[in-house]
């Protein structure tokens, strides 16, 4: 072999970094599919998918052609018609959408048509098929066997279902139903990311029956979409959901199933071999570099990972005959459940059969992913000037020459795209400068026609950059993306990734505990999901300003007048403003207690004159939100001037301001230094305040509705102490109950999030009462500090992945000096990991009530 000079040596050095680089990159980007994450509007509404890809099984006219089926599209007459009329239970009509590859497809949306008012047709109900080959196709099931998905109500809401369990193809079909004969028009779009493995089927013995202590649990692969017999043939299942399995078996984490749901398991006694073999087939050949298997380790029940596995590959027709062996370090000490990773050396292959052989009675599966990449094939590294080590080798390799074009497209690519992040980098820094000086030269903004002014004055693109600016709302939010990878699991799967780690090869612990993975991307991802930005705001608007739909008017601004400004929010100043003529303009269900003759003070949060599309609509949203809203602890909303800019929206005052600037200038009474001139304010006060927050979340839970931000910054206060809360900021993002999108940002204000909102995004009553636990703390604390003060953002990551382990690790906000027993017991109780156990805010309230002095 030739040997290398000095600099070619560097040369070598420099590849390797880069391979290295990518590897990293690659490890990131190919660790297992995480439903949480993979949630990318796959084409339909962003365009992505070609016309050519989108059919039907007919139209009702050229312009209600399959593709005009894309959601939030308006083109043609408005969304996909099929010819006939839809009959019940008839399954005839599809719409079907061809991916080019196979796809997990998490999510699904859908819309009428309402071709801007015109149109009025959907489907109330559809059903999914789906293929990965286009000829076998596959009725999807939820979890419970059931086949229909509800869809749409009107024709112009976008609703989305979440496909539990995902789905694992190239082809979908929407197939329309109703409940009687009507007209059905849909638009769509798929939700998921590509699915890398390129795991097509697995073939296996039927999971078994396991009796446990008069407990029957099901081991079965329930969702499995082959054939099923003594064995699984030709099928994706349970074991490729994304889905790993709890510590114990026998409890299911997110669906209320079976015992033994989320595993599929088998008993050494009922097989002839001490192993059990899985078939994999892949999508075509590729290059595998690891496997890795969920299993479960609960010895104490005669549960225990595979001892040895065994793997055979075929790339062609023949098994190679040496197999890749792999035995892992056994564990008898801790039975949680954990991913091994078994090295597959870069063994080529379309088709892996593994030998799974048992420790114990029983081996339990719930997850087995495959890492492959074939243009990471060959770690002999190639130093750019010289001859390449593959032109020693014969000419017909294919691997090898595949190997050095696509490392060099890949270094291209990347730095390619650390060009266009420096770029952007720099744009940004330059608007938000910019955007410095513009808001400098701000003027009020009642008069129509010096607002008008200014807002020509202002491009689209300075308005963007307002809004993106503005949703950073201090230091209690944050990005949990970037703080996510400060989790220990994360740093140890870097560490692995590059080489780094010293420790014995034993499974990363994120690997034995699945943590899910929840980014940025998830956020933006969701973006997508709730209708992006271009979806619904136009309805919304439409009805704002038709005034249907709305139960508040619009008022004349003329008849406002300025006192002073009483703070700033993201989307722009809230002034104090005096008004004449309130009370008649009024509905009689509100009434402002002054005189009736006197002018009365309003609150009038105004959107900055250079606020861009995407704000205006999220302000709109706003709106209509507050103005459903009637309950004497959420601020109501008394009118509205949004006939033209500046959007305003006019609420009742609360002098107080809020309550966190509220409490912070006061002192708890008896605890006063002996020169503080500090007002204080008694804890039978306080008991009140936070009585009154719990009864307006106790009213905004039995609309199901979900606040996301509830904090003391969000609640105001008016005379005597009334609380009324405020700011649906987070929560107008909510367009369907599961979802919410934050501006191009995920900006969260994480030390009041609950772990399954940072950790999975999701936002519930339950997550809002976890909130209302660290409200009620910051109340107690007379909002002296933050929560978690003595934590750093990524120690407050951290600590939710304590929360989420639930290993005694966690560290609770500590017990307030005023805070008696019980309060603090029902703070704790707002904590609780499972959120089924944490009180419902009837139950807070009831607490609050009975514990008053
Ligand atoms: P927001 O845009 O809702 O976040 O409001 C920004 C700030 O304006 C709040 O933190 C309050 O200090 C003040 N504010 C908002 N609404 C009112 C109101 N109705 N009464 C008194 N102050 C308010």
């Amino acid at each position: 072999m030739k040997s290398l000079s000095p600099i070619e040596m560097r040369h070598v050095e420099k590849h390797k970094f880069s391979l290295v680089l990518l590897f990293y990159l690659f490890g990131v980007v190919r660790s297992q599919v995480s439903p949480g994450v993979c949630r990318y509007p796959l084409g339909m509404s962003g365009g992505q998918i070609q016309d050519e890809d989108i059919s039907a099984s007919s139209q009702w006219s050229e312009s209600t052609a399959a593709r005009y089926g894309r959601l939030d599209f308006e083109e043609g007459d408005g969304a996909w018609c099929p010819e006939i009329i839809v009959e019940p239970d008839s399954l005839k009509e599809f719409l079907q959408i061809d991916l080019r590859s196979l796809h997990f497809i998490t999510l699904v949306g859908t819309q009428g048509r309402h071709a801007g008012g015109i149109g009025n047709e959907f489907a109330q109900m559809y059903k999914i098929k789906y293929s990965r080959d286009g000829s076998r196709w596959i009725s999807w099931r939820n979890r419970q066997g059931r086949q229909v998905i509800e869809g749409n109500r009107n024709a112009y809401d976008i609703v989305l279902k979440d496909l539990e369990p995902p789905i694992i193809a190239r082809f979908v079909r929407f197939m329309p139903m109703t409940d009687h004969s009507m007209n059905v028009c849909m638009r769509v779009e798929l939700y998921g990311c590509e699915w890398l493995d390129g795991l097509v089927s697995y073939n296996a013995p039927a999971g078994q029956h396991m009796t446990f202590e008069g407990l029957q649990v099901h081991l079965n692969d329930s969702v499995y979409d082959g054939a099923m017999g003594y064995s699984m043939t030709e099928g994706l299942g349970q074991l490729t959901d994304g889905m790993a399995g709890l510590d114990d078996f026998t409890l299911s984490h997110v669906y209320s199933v079976w015992p033994g749901y989320d595993y599929v398991g088998w008993s050494n006694e009922s097989l002839p071999d001490d192993y059990v073999e899985i078939m994999f087939e892949f999508d075509r050949i590729r290059n595998f570099t690891t496997m890795k298997v969920h299993c479960n380790n609960m010895f104490t029940r005669s549960v225990k990972m595979f001892r040895q596995v065994v793997c055979y590959f075929r790339s062609e027709s023949d098994w190679e005959p040496t197999p890749v062996t792999f035995s892992p370090v056994m564990d008898d000490v801790n039975p949680s459940a954990r991913f091994v990773i078994v090295s597959l050396h870069n063994h080529m292959a379309s088709a892996i059969k593994c030998q799974y052989y048992f420790a114990d009675t029983w081996m339990m599966f719930s997850e087995i992913t495959f890492q492959s990449d074939t243009a990471m094939y060959n770690t002999t590294l190639a130093p750019p000037d010289t001859d390449p080590p593959t032109s020693t080798q014969p000419d017909d390799d294919p691997t090898h020459k595949v190997d050095d074009s696509n490392t060099r497209i890949l270094i291209g690519c990347l730095v390619a795209i650390i060009f266009i992040l420096v770029a952007i980098i720099v744009i940004i820094l330059w608007r938000q400068v910019w955007q410095k000086m513009l808001e400098k030269s701000e003027t009020f903004p009642y008069n129509n026609n010096s607002s008008s002014n200014h807002s020509s004055s202002s491009s689209e693109q300075e308005s963007n950059s307002t809004y993106e600016r503005i949703f950073p709302l201090g230091a209690d939010y944050q990005e949990p993306s970037r703080l996510l990878r400060k989790l220990p699991e994360f740093s140890q799967v870097m560490e692995e990734a590059d080489g780094t780690s010293t420790a014995p090869k034993s499974p990363p612990v994120s690997m034995q505990e699945g943590v899910p993975h929840y980014a940025e991307a998830d956020i933006v991802n969701l973006q997508g999901v709730t209708g992006s930005n271009t979806y619904a705001a136009p309805a919304v608007t439409m009805d704002l300003l038709s005034g249907k739909d709305v139960a508040v008017e619009e008022f004349p601004r003329k008849l406002l007048t300025f006192k002073e400004k009483l703070g700033e929010g993201q989307f722009g100043e809230v002034h104090l403003c005096e008004v004449e003529g309130m009370q008649e303009f009024m509905n009689e269900d509100f009434s402002f207690d002054t005189n009736p003759n006197m002018p009365v003070l309003v609150a009038v949060k105004m959107l900055r004159a250079d606020a861009n599309k995407n704000a205006r609509n999220d302000f709109l949203k706003e709106i209509k939100i507050m103005s459903r809203l009637k309950d004497p602890n959420i601020v109501h909303l008394l009118g509205v001037c949004v006939c033209c800019d500046p959007l305003c929206m006019i609420t009742e005052y609360m002098e107080n301001g809020d309550l966190n600037q509220f409490l912070s200038r006061h002192e708890p009474e008896g605890q006063v230094a002996p020169l503080s001139t500090a007002p204080t304010i008694r804890y039978n006060n306080l008991h009140y305040m936070v009585t009154q927050i719990a009864s307006g979340m106790k009213y905004l839970s039995s609309l199901n509705f979900v606040h996301r931000d509830l904090a003391t910054r969000n609640c105001l206060v008016g005379k005597n102490y009334t609380i009324k809360i405020a700011d649906f900021g987070m929560s107008r993002n909510l367009y369907s109950g599961d979802y919410y999108r934050i501006q191009g940002r995920a900006v969260l204000p994480i030390r009041w999030m609950s772990w399954e909102s940072i950790l999975l995004g999701k936002f519930t009553t339950a997550s809002d009462v976890w909130a209302f636990g660290v409200t009620l703390w910051e109340t107690l604390t007379l909002c002296k500090e933050q929560p978690y003060s003595q934590l750093s953002d990524e120690q407050v990551i951290e600590n939710t992945g304590e929360f989420f382990r639930d290993q005694k690790r966690q560290i609770y906000l500590p017990q307030p000096a005023i805070c008696p027993d019980p309060i603090y017991k029902l703070m704790l109780s707002c904590w609780q990991r499972n959120a089924k156990e944490r009180p419902s805010f009837q139950n807070i309230y009831h607490t609050l009530l009975e514990c008053q002095v």
